[in-house]
């Protein structure tokens, strides 16, 4: 069988002398993980440089295995903008980074997919601090470990006007339950409907969203506590040790 498709690269090794293993999130089959052999010796058929996410065409051959043969890799957009600004390439790295630790192989999903291309996308005329939170909530939401904001996780019960928000249960407490949570934060109803407009809303409206800092810090504080607890990562930090700031 012989296929083709259009994939980010999330991830890259060298393997033998000549070749390459990437981790590849493709648009019909969701995340690969595809072998260019002989790539390093000058292959016509590679035209790309298969940096990290980067955009390209490929022919595949689809079997049983875990690894697929890739034929031929033509670029589409190298997002060369964000090569040439550490904070932006950072972020754009961590995309790529979550993508390819928290998806499964062969398991579709063109959501993940157009988030990955609109989030590169943004990056050329919005910050990385606007791109981070709108970027985790929305992988988070779409992968189903999403933050439960309409219900007590608790109780299941609807909240009345306090709430508070426990990292380890993942959602929202009312005022009754929060006893329960040694770790229940409050939470404004600002930073948890704008948690809820993230979730719901789509590119490009989305980036639009204005929040004051306080909200921001709130929910970078909440996300940022998610990640760790859930996720075993912390998006905030980049590669060179640097925080984002809300
Ligand atoms: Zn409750």
């Amino acid at each position: 069988m012989i296929d083709k498709d259009i994939g980010f690269v999330i991830k890259r090794i060298n393997f033998r002398e000549t070749s390459i293993l990437a981790s590849i999130y493709t648009m019909k089959f969701g995340k690969i993980q595809g072998l260019f052999k002989g790539f390093y010796t000058n292959k016509k058929e590679f035209s790309s440089s298969l940096d990290i996410f980067t955009l390209n065409e490929f022919v595949l051959y689809p079997r049983k295995s875990e690894i697929w043969l890739v034929s031929y890799a033509e670029l589409i957009d190298g997002y060369d903008f964000l090569r040439r600004d550490i904070d932006k390439n950072s972020m754009a790295a961590m995309f790529a980074r979550v993508v390819d630790k928290y998806t499964v192989l062969f398991y579709a999903n063109p959501r993940v997919f157009y988030l990955l291309k609109y989030s590169l996308e943004s990056l050329k005329s919005y910050s990385p601090e606007r791109l981070i939170y709108i970027f985790m909530i929305k992988f988070l939401t779409i992968c189903g470990f999403k933050p439960e904001f309409n219900l007590c996780i608790e109780c299941h019960r609807p909240y009345a006007d306090k709430m508070y928000f426990s990292v380890s249960s993942g959602g929202i407490i009312c005022d009754k339950c929060r006893v329960l949570k040694k770790d229940a934060h409050s939470i404004s109803p600002e930073a948890s409907s704008a948690i809820e407009y993230i979730q719901r809303t789509g590119f490009p409206q989305v980036l639009r969203i204005n929040l004051s800092k306080v909200c921001r810090e709130e929910i970078n504080f909440i996300l940022r506590g998610f990640c760790k607890y859930h996720l075993h990562i912390d998006p905030f930090l980049n590669m060179s040790g640097k925080e984002y700031q809300a």
